[in-house]
């Protein structure tokens, strides 16, 4: 692996300096910092080959078309999918749960199902299913969690029944860092007959992800929390269930023929991109998984794993810090409270040193009413991280209780 000053020069922004302070950049987990070869994948289409895919018969609509495609095949193997046929992209993770949880809708759900969430679900993976089961007349089920932020998986299998059309996890909370167990989900709903989407946007960036060995239906993620462009998702689904499903928008490139009278719909994958795809982004997307399989994967969980270890005993010695979230199995996310500052005062202050964090309810607002709490602070780090860079936050938040006291 290379050495953290090397991996640190691949990410320009990590350089910079806010109110004067070297940028601490603990964030990560709202969105990551792009290496350079991210950015020049993306510059390099602009200047040298832009032009809409699909469509064209030019040398560069040509190039856009393969490099756009390269950019599929890239994502394939990356979660190791069986076909390209199988991955879709879209805008993120809110485009393919919001996308899925129509076309599933319109397909399967009749009046009196049920849909399982968990508790501890990001807002994209519960509103989507509310406006579904409002459309549908069906039912949310909420899987409980523990005081340290685990599921219930008791519970879970109860709520289990003939009336469970799906069941739509988390493969990680990212309020609290929670790691679910998918494959013990997924196994469970299968012997059910149930199909399970996986909410890939806390779990892809941290370690592999196979889903043919996770057997998931759904996998969706988002590029720019893996080191990719905003605006580019995928939306993986099995074969089976997406030949099956309607697609959820109308336009150009998803179809096949149409006539005012009738249209049919294009093959896999495209039946499921209408419009102008964001190409430059999805092209960007497999620069990024690149540069994480360049690094290792492997590699990535044991130094998120080890920075994860010291900040949180480092930010346990802080008598006045609390910590949401205790599992044993976590992603490198350490959320906490001090006393009874209120979370957005510990933010900007940390701000104005130099250290980015996150407060308030991280779209996450169940898992916040479970606590009793409006918010925490939520310190979300990753591999270009440092120790010395978590001394930092501890240091900070020793000034910061100082300043209340
Ligand atoms: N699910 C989870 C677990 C997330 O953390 C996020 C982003 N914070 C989302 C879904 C939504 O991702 P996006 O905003 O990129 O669509």
């Amino acid at each position: 692996m290379k050495d953290i000053a090397e991996i640190r020069a691949d990410f320009p922004l990590l350089n910079r300096h806010v109110y004067g302070r070297q940028l601490v950049y603990f964030d990560n987990g709202a969105t990551t910092q792009k290496p350079q070869c991210v950015i020049d994948a993306v510059n390099e289409v602009y200047t040298s080959y832009n032009s809409n895919i699909h469509r064209g018969v030019h040398a560069l609509s040509d190039k856009a078309s393969e490099e756009y495609e390269k950019a599929r095949e890239k994502v394939r193997s990356f979660i190791n999918a069986s076909k390209r046929e199988e991955i879709i992209f879209t805008s993120g993770t809110t485009g393919s749960i919001n996308g899925i949880a129509f076309s599933f809708g319109e397909r399967f759900i009749r009046p009196g199902d049920e849909i399982i969430i968990s508790h501890l679900e990001h807002h994209a993976n519960i509103v989507p299913w509310q406006m579904m089961c409002e459309r549908k007349g069906a039912k949310l089920r909420i899987i409980p969690i523990n005081d340290a932020g685990e599921i219930l998986f008791d519970e879970y299998l109860k709520l289990l029944s003939g009336k469970t059309k799906l069941v739509a996890v988390t493969q990680a909370s990212n309020a609290l860092g929670t790691i679910l167990p998918v494959r013990e989900i997924i196994s469970a709903a299968h012997s059910a007959k149930v199909p399970v989407l996986i909410d890939g946007a806390q779990g892809i960036q941290h370690g592999v992800v196979d889903v043919t060995a996770m057997d998931c239906d759904f996998y969706v993620f988002s590029g720019h929390k893996i080191y990719g462009p905003t605006g580019i998702g995928v939306m993986y689904g099995k074969e089976e269930w997406l030949s099956d499903l309607p697609p959820y928008q109308g336009g150009g490139d998803m179809v096949e023929n149409v006539t005012f009278e009738k249209t049919t719909y294009n093959e896999l994958p495209f039946k499921f991109e209408a419009g102008t795809m964001n190409f430059a982004g999805a092209i960007g997307l497999g620069s990024a998984l690149d540069y994480v399989l360049s690094i290792g994967r492997e590699n990535i969980k044991a130094r998120e794993r080890e920075l994860l270890h010291y900040a949180t005993e480092k930010l346990s010695e802080i008598k006045e810090l609390k910590i949401f979230g205790s599992s044993d199995k976590k992603i490198s996310v350490v959320s906490f409270l001090l006393n009874d500052i209120h979370q957005y005062d510990t933010g900007m202050i940390l701000d104005k040193m130099g250290i980015a964090v996150r407060t308030g309810t991280h779209c996450a607002q169940p898992v916040m009413d479970r606590f009793g709490i409006d918010g925490t602070v939520r310190a979300s780090l990753c591999f270009y991280n440092t120790k010395e860079e978590i001394d930092i936050l501890g240091t900070g938040i020793e000034k910061v209780i100082t300043m209340f006291a």
